[in-house]
């Protein structure tokens, strides 16, 4: 018997990078995962294969989660083919860096609705049947970034700085009904959003991360299991990832 053997979760943008990782740390635990993805179909459907190839259970669901309808029907989905939703992991997130003076309102919305506002459309969509069913774990991926700032990031840190509010505050209204609510806060962690930025740049922030490396997405993905597995009475928490850069 694995740790989440009957468990369902949904991760929002899970075809690539970190959440990628969580898919696929929750599935080799026994959940059945539902992959989101909202463009990169190839990506998703060879995780689903992986998760299968172990005898795990998977399905790719492609959703722009900044859309409430759209996130509905992810919900929707997963229900249908799984029954029930015990686990949303909120990592589906883009960036949009610009000076201030730069920053277009496209950009400034973009971001807002992506990273922060499908927050909202999804744990809308997921937590009636886990107030019903009396459990659920909701966990949002954060950011360094909106604890700290970041030049040229007032939009990401923004919606980053929102998931922190929105957590502690949900985390409030259901801590009764045995839902828990927390974010990971990653510090710089080598995927597709780091790969980004200038060689250059990343020197320097490496230069000042105390463990002296980037983070990898797996190390996400523990953090988001050990919430899961082991963290009952863990909620309306910031779970700093980063390799000592911000404490
Ligand atoms: P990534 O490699 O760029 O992957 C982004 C994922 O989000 C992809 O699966 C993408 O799907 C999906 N996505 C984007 N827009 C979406 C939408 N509208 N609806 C549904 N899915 C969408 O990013 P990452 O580095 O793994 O980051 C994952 C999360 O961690 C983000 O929230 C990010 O802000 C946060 N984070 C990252 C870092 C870091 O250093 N990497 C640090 C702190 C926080 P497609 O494959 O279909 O494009």
């Amino acid at each position: 018997m694995r740790t989440l053997d009957n468990k369902v979760a949904i991760v929002t943008g899970g075809s690539r990078g970190i959440g990628r990782a969580i898919a696929l740390e929750l599935a080799k635990n026994g959940a059945a995962v539902a992959v989101n993805y909202v463009s990169n179909t190839d990506a998703a459907n060879s995780l689903v294969k992986e998760i299968e190839g172990f005898g795990g259970s998977a399905f790719a669901s492609q959703a722009d989660v900044s859309d409430s309808s759209q996130a509905k029907v992810l919900v929707e989905e997963t229900i249908s083919r799984f029954g029930k939703v015990d686990i949303l992991v909120n990592n589906a997130g883009v960036t949009r860096d610009k000076t201030f003076r730069r920053l277009g309102e496209d950009d400034w919305k973009k971001v807002i609705d992506v990273n922060l506002n499908s927050v909202f459309n999804t744990t809308s969509a997921v937590l009636p049947g886990m107030l019903e069913q009396k459990y659920g774990r909701i966990i949002s991926i954060s950011s360094i970034i909106g604890q700290a700032g970041g030049f040229g990031q007032t939009n990401y840190a923004a919606s980053k700085a929102g998931i922190i509010g929105f957590t502690k505050s949900l985390a409030l209204e259901t801590a009764r009904s045995n839902i828990t609510v927390n974010a990971i806060c990653p510090g710089f962690i080598e995927t597709d959003m780091v790969a980004d930025v200038p060689a250059e740049v990343l020197e320097q922030i490496v230069s000042k991360v105390p463990v002296r490396r980037l983070g990898q997405a797996t190390e996400i993905a523990r953090a988001v299991y050990f919430l899961v597995a082991d963290g009952n009475y863990i909620t309306g928490q910031q779970l700093n990832v980063n390799g000592g850069l911000y404490m």
